[in-house]
């Protein structure tokens, strides 16, 4: 057996609840000072798993993130104060969790976590643990890969307005997130939190599920999420679990496997890069700043807001006609056919769907807004409130 780190006297004092319990016990303690765990993500997941393992004595905590602290991040992730607005994320991390535990090493990766950088980053250390808190297909499908790669496990979970999922994905044991999702959903068709909204509160029950598994991995002990996906519905208040299977024709842990390194996830996921720009020979989106300038020509198109009644308090672009996108169907009479129509909703998903509908009924000159309403924000007029 590896030798493991001593505890110093004020590290038992620290640590005087877990010394006593005797599933963890001065042994348990010390497998967690020695352990190593690579968080991919600092924000709304990322916070409660960043801040509890810290406090539980982890003693290497590495974090992956480019971004900075936004106001709209204030909601849930709880790592983050309002005097970090601004500040990288990975600052603000790194100074909460050194206050909660100054004997924790934390490694910053102040980097988006890409094909080029993952292999190095989760190799840079021997992780025990790699845990996903992203929130977006591309990465969680990266680092299900990196983690099959280098037979790591992943504790994975995912949050999404009042609902929320976790599981351990470690295919030497069981599945991994290609056996439960072979393919990415179409670009699109699941709206983000950004744009679906989501219960801050969520993050922290699914963050510190995810803590809790991290430690039972780290402990050697309890039964872990593998193979089975817990299932949260804050509204019902209900937990649920489905028993995952292992597919053996899986691309990546199956028994011949066809993915042998990591591949290019964007557009494994559909997804261009930067800005969305119009699919060539199509018609179908149009850019902020082309439909700003053809109000500036005095084209008059019907504007058609997608988003709900409580978004179009928040914000309007001027001249836009509300109809919430499940009521489409029932209002078409209210979107005049014989004239261009343009949709938008918050970041251009919502709206997307409802022109795909609208041409399917025969409305030929109808577009999307591109970036929705928050590109309009951020590149043409200032003075709408971006959420
Ligand atoms: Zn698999």
């Amino acid at each position: 057996m590896q030798m493991l780190p001593k505890l110093t006297p004020d590290e038992i004092k620290r640590y005087s609840r877990h010394l006593i319990l005797p599933e963890v016990g001065l042994e348990g303690q010390q497998r967690l000072k020695n352990a190593k765990v690579l968080l991919i993500g600092s924000g709304g997941l990322g916070s409660p798993l960043g801040l509890y393992l810290a406090a539980a004595g982890v003693g290497t905590i590495g974090m992956v993130d480019f971004d900075v602290v936004d106001f709209s991040n204030l909601q849930r992730q709880i790592m983050h104060f309002t005097p970090d607005v601004g500040k990288p994320k990975l600052k603000s991390a790194e100074e909460k969790i050194k206050g909660i535990n100054p004997n924790v090493k934390f490694i910053p990766y102040p980097a988006r976590f890409t094909s080029e950088n993952a292999m190095e980053i989760a190799q840079d250390q021997d992780w025990d643990v790699i845990i996903d808190g992203t929130d977006n297909f591309p990465t969680r499908y990266l680092v299900n890969d990196v983690c099959v790669l280098l037979g790591k496990p992943n504790v994975y979970g995912s949050i999404f307005r009042f609902e929320g999922q976790a599981t351990v994905f470690w295919a030497e044991k069981g599945p991994c997130y290609r056996c439960l999702y072979p393919e990415p959903p179409p670009p699109g068709l699941v709206p983000s939190c950004a744009e679906g909204g989501v219960l801050g509160v969520i993050c922290g029950i699914i963050g510190c599920t995810q803590v809790n598994e991290a430690i039972k991995l780290i402990l050697g002990r309890g039964n872990p999420l593998i193979g089975r996906l817990l299932l949260f519905n804050a509204m019902e208040m209900k937990f649920k679990e489905l028993k995952l299977r292992k597919d053996p024709n899986c691309p990546l842990c199956g028994t011949h496997p066809t993915i042998k390194e990591l591949i290019d996830y964007e557009q494994f996921c559909g997804l261009g890069r930067g800005e969305p720009e119009p699919a060539p020979g199509t018609d179908i989106e149009i850019d902020v700043r082309t439909f700003k300038q053809m109000l500036d020509r005095g084209e008059k198109p019907v504007i058609i807001d997608v988003r709900e009644p409580d978004e179009y308090n928040i914000c309007k672009i001027e001249g836009s006609k509300l109809i919430p996108l499940a009521q489409v169907p029932q209002r078409m009479n209210e979107i005049p056919k014989d004239k261009p129509v343009v949709v938008h909703c918050k970041m251009g998903a919502r709206s997307m769907r409802a022109v795909q509908f609208l041409r399917e009924q025969g409305y030929t000159n109808c577009k999307n807004l591109a970036g929705g309403i928050d590109a309009w924000a951020e590149r043409i007029d200032p003075s709408v409130p971006r959420y």
